[in-house]
């Protein structure tokens, strides 16, 4: 074993916590993963097929087919959330003993905080318009 090394063959950053490779690379695999992802999306949406798979035509109601639809479903009993709720936490412990942000890894946290800035930002945005849509329900 050699020191902790971004997964990416010509990376020499170290990783993010928690992640095989940097945060560097991962934004990169996502936006090209994105990319990817929307031209297939878009490609589905004029075939009428399930934006999940692509594969499959999609059902009359939502966006899924039958098969995605099923998985889909499966993924939310409450044994397969504790699992993913267990490998969130161990994450974000992991990250924590590197003194950073535990939602992005990214960063370290704001003194006296759980999270860092960006993080923090975030999600007090997210709580704003959660009651913000509360408010208007209600009247
Ligand atoms: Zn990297
Ligand atoms: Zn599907
Ligand atoms: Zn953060």
């Amino acid at each position: 074993m050699t020191a902790e090394r971004c997964n990416r063959n010509s990376c020499k950053r170290p990783p993010t916590p928690g992640f095989k490779t940097c945060r560097i690379c991962r934004e990169a695999q996502r936006d090209r993963a994105r990319r990817v992802r929307e031209q297939h999306e878009t490609n589905a949406r004029y075939a009428g097929n399930c934006l999940v798979c692509f594969k499959r035509p999609k059902l009359a109601v939502g966006t899924a087919c039958q098969d995605c639809r099923d998985r889909l479903r499966a993924r939310k009993t409450p044994e397969h959330k504790a699992v993913e709720r267990e490998k969130a936490n161990a994450r974000a412990k992991a990250r924590i003993a590197a003194g950073l942000c535990p939602k992005c890894g990214a960063r370290p946290p704001v003194i006296r905080r759980r999270l860092c800035m960006p993080c923090q930002l975030t999600q007090n945005r997210h709580h704003d318009r959660h009651r913000a849509k509360k408010a208007a329900a209600t009247g």
